[in-house]
């Protein structure tokens, strides 16, 4: 079947609210486009627990800082929903600017303690612009079920906070991160590389890997993440802003009380900067 499109809020409340009052379930997955396998899987995940999947498409302003690569993003809305629709998923809400931040927007939403280590320190702004749109869009879809990945780890920790402390009647479930056939996570920033950057970007998940097991069977987390980021540079990356271990559910340093562990990376090649995760 043609998969429905809808571009503003009043629509797309509409058509999913129909939806819900004929009975089945509603599952959503918000996205920036570009979309790739990752983001195809959260449709699927979406599609086995609810009856109806919505995608949205939307580069958010709010979340890119003004040096950051906003303009150069990749866009690519037509060829997105087309791939939305050959993979069965039924609604695609392609939100305007205009309607998402008029020109009298003054809110912004913000979390303390979970935004503030890794991401929060290294993109200040990007917290509250992820915060700030997903709460917008999950009060315009409404669905009953949100779903996000892996990939972003801290967001998603950041999106349950903010789903259980606005009491929204919506579970926020997580979907482990696609890779491809060398462990690299895929990302819509992946299109920037060269191919010598591809190459050591599928490094990435090598020394994360090897970080987490390292530090699981006891190695010192400072002298883990020192190597971690020697091997980092020896591949070519310029930067980075993290190589660690955390508690995997506060995101701060492990301590006594720490159950699971998450090694996570952000590091830059040339003038991309890419994320990785997984657990230690
Ligand atoms: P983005 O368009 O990059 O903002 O991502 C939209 C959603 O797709 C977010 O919930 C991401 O965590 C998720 N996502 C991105 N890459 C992957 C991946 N490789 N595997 C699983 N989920 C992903």
């Amino acid at each position: 079947m043609a998969i429905s499109v809808y571009h503003s809020p009043e629509e797309v409340r509409a058509a999913m609210k129909a939806v819900q009052a004929s009975g089945k379930t509603v599952g959503f997955v918000p996205t920036m486009g570009a979309l790739h396998e990752g983001h195809i899987e959260l449709g699927r995940a979406a599609a086995s627990a609810c009856d109806h999947v919505v995608y949205s498409i939307f580069v958010n302003p709010l979340q890119f800082a003004p040096h950051e690569d906003f303009d150069r993003y990749p866009r690519m809305v037509e060829k997105d929903t087309e791939r939305l629709e050959a993979a069965g998923m039924h609604s695609v809400y392609l939100p305007k600017t205009k309607d998402m931040y008029p020109d009298d927007f003054v809110t912004r939403i913000h979390l303390d303690q979970v935004t503030q280590p890794l991401e929060g320190e290294f993109r200040p702004h990007f917290f509250d612009g992820v915060a700030t749109v997903v709460t917008k869009l999950l009060l315009q879809v409404l669905p009953d079920t949100a779903f996000f990945g892996e990939k972003d780890y801290q967001q998603l920790q950041v999106i349950k906070r903010l789903a259980l402390d606005l009491n929204m009647p919506i579970s926020i479930q997580g979907v482990p991160t696609v890779r491809d056939e060398h462990g690299l996570a895929l990302s819509s920033r992946n299109a920037y590389l060269s191919p010598e950057q591809l190459a050591a970007a599928r490094q990435i998940n090598v020394i994360l890997r090897d970080l987490g097991s390292a530090v699981r069977k006891g190695k010192n987390i400072e002298a883990g993440e020192k190597e971690a980021a020697e091997k980092l540079f020896g591949l070519g990356f310029n930067k980075v802003d993290y190589c660690t271990v955390r508690d995997a559910k506060t995101l701060q340093k492990p301590d006594a009380s720490s159950r699971e562990l998450r090694a996570l990376v952000a590091a830059w090649i040339g003038q991309t900067r890419l994320i990785d995760n997984m657990p230690a």
